[in-house]
């Protein structure tokens, strides 16, 4: 007789919570060069403060810079802080999120796009994983990175960094 198949017990008692990480305070680049790009940052600003478990703890002005390996419009740029106690990947895919809501398609590698969203730090952490690289690998070759950056955290940002990509045509906009 082969033996009786049996059904293991269900297990009925709540799942533990996956604790709650401590908050970290993360860095986000923004970019768009197709559509209202100002207000498409704008809004992305916005959405992103309003992410669970995320505060917003301050935000860039907006800046104009040359497509880089690229075509299209000039991008609009900006660079915001968080603290969130959201995981790396977890802000990840909400920016992701994000981004489609705003019409996001990647039809070639570096293709105009309504909007781009990049974790350029996530804390001290270093990341390199198959879908996440952190730092950002390429943000210290990125003037429309390093200006907003050092805008809202100056200690983030060296002289002599600043000064090997300032070559690259970025502006600040007041008023856009
Ligand atoms: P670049 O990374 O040079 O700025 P991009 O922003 O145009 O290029 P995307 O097409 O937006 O590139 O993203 C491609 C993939 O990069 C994403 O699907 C994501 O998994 C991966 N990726 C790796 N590290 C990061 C990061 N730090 N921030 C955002 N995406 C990242
Ligand atoms: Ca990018
Ligand atoms: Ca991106």
């Amino acid at each position: 007789m082969p033996p009786a198949l049996t059904t293991p017990p269900i297990d009925r008692r709540p799942k533990r919570l996956e604790a709650m990480r401590d908050p970290v305070v993360a860095t986000i680049g923004l970019g768009a060069n197709l559509g209202e790009a100002p207000a498409t940052v704008r809004a992305a600003i916005a959405s992103i403060g309003a992410l669970a478990q995320t505060q917003l703890l301050c935000a860039s002005s907006l800046y104009r810079s040359a497509p880089i390996a690229s075509s299209g419009p000039d991008y609009v740029n900006a660079v915001v802080q968080v603290r969130t106690a959201l995981s790396a990947p977890a802000l990840l895919a909400e920016l992701q999120t994000i981004e489609l809501a705003a019409g996001r398609e990647r039809p070639y590698r570096n293709a105009p796009r309504t909007l781009d969203l990049d974790v350029l730090l996530y804390g001290h952490a270093q990341i390199s994983s198959r879908t996440l690289t952190v730092p950002h690998p390429r943000m210290q070759q990125r003037a429309f990175v390093l200006l907003p950056l050092s805008e809202i955290a100056p200690e983030l940002v060296s002289a002599e960094a600043l000064q090997a990509v300032g070559d690259q045509l970025v502006h600040r906009e007041i008023g856009i």
